[in-house]
């Protein structure tokens, strides 16, 4: 079956500098050659360092800016060469959530003005049943409709999100952009929303592209993980395979850069050498070469290609490196003393398994 979303070869340079006659003198390179794909009911997580072309991206699988070059397809059709009755009919089936509710929502308007707008843009729901949709949505949001008279700035951080996804699925959209949907929140909200998000999904069988810089938060939605440098992806693959063995140097430096909840635990600091280099004047051959603790000469004039099915990684010596350090996903890793201690609260058995005196 054809996926949702198919992206091939995209670029997007941005003119950083002109000449005194208007000629671009300098180009940021924030996107350069990127291909992915994303399944109809599934979750792509896109994850990188700020400034690595993640946000670019998914602005232009939406056309809000047009690529350079490269092929979008949506369903099968050319996304980019859609006519204006088709682009509209796209803006439904494709929407986005951005980063800070507080900015994304307008001040002015209440939660029920919000919603109904996307209803009577599009010509959805006839006026008589647009009170009631409201109320559905917020349902679907887990707020209660009779918060459809508040305003925005009535409600937390994490209730705003909730709008603004409620304003998004208003639509009935196929495919949602969440670009750091999370990063604004406290960690205590955070998990509502990415669990809403997980439970809409199921229900709606709606497909995600997951924008983060935050790799612990990407494993907990993702079911597939492309990560970016400088405009690349340079590692691709199923959320466990990655997680369990990362090939990239770079994804190993991710990943390894996780905080781990247990003190003794075994974790391999690949960590990362310098800046990263800026998108306007990126290094030559393999982009990571200035920061790689494998580099050879090679990596430094030829630019590797993303290879493999499955699981696919841009490197020249992908099969030469060292297994990668033990690496424990963000949700694991008690100490023994924490082990005793959640045995405790256990069965009788499991306890005394554990070493455990109940008695005490
Ligand atoms: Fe490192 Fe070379 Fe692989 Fe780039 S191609 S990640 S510089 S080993």
């Amino acid at each position: 079956m054809t996926a949702l979303l198919e992206v091939e070869g995209l670029k997007k340079h941005f003119v950083a500098s002109r000449s005194v006659f208007g000629t671009p003198t300098a180009h940021v390179r924030a996107v350069d050659g990127v291909s992915f794909s994303v399944e109809r009911g599934k979750t792509l997580g896109l994850v990188g360092e700020s400034g690595c072309g993640k946000s670019t991206v998914s602005r232009l699988v939406l056309r809000l800016i047009e690529p350079d070059a490269g092929n979008i397809r949506f369903e099968g059709r050319d996304l980019l060469a859609f006519d204006t009755g088709q682009l509209r009919r796209f803006r439904r089936e494709a929407q986005i959530i951005f980063q800070d509710p507080y900015a994304s929502l307008n001040p002015r308007m209440t939660v029920s003005q919000i919603l109904t707008e996307p209803l009577a843009l599009h010509d959805l729901v006839p006026p008589p049943g647009r009170r009631e949709r409201v109320e559905q949505l917020l349902r679907l949001v887990g707020l209660e409709p009779r918060f459809a008279r508040r305003y925005p700035h009535e409600f937390s951080g994490g209730q705003r999100q909730r709008i603004a996804i409620a304003r998004a699925l208003a639509v009935e959209p196929k495919l949602i952009v969440c670009d750091e949907p999370v990063s604004a929140l406290d960690v205590s909200i955070r998990s509502q929303i990415l669990n809403l998000l997980r439970d809409l999904q199921d229900r709606l069988g709606l497909a995600y592209i997951f924008v983060s810089h935050d790799l612990a938060v990407v494993k907990h939605i993702a079911d597939r993980v492309a990560v970016m440098n400088l405009g690349e992806i340079v590692e691709s693959a199923e959320t466990e395979a990655l997680f369990a063995a990362p090939r990239h140097p770079y994804s190993r430096a991710l990943l390894s850069a996780i905080p781990v909840p247990n003190p003794r635990a075994r974790h391999g600091h690949a960590l990362l050498q310098g800046e990263m280099p800026s998108a306007l004047n990126p290094p030559s051959g393999c982009r990571f070469h200035t920061r790689c603790p494998y580099v050879v000469e090679r990596c430094r004039v030829e630019r590797p290609q993303l290879n493999g099915d499955g699981h696919a990684t841009a490197c020249h010596r992908v099969d030469e490196l060292p297994p990668p350090d033990l690496i424990l996903s963000a949700d694991s890793g008690f100490s023994p003393a924490l082990e005793k201690l959640v045995a405790a609260f256990k069965a009788p058995e499991a306890a005394a398994a554990a070493g455990v005196d109940q008695a005490g």
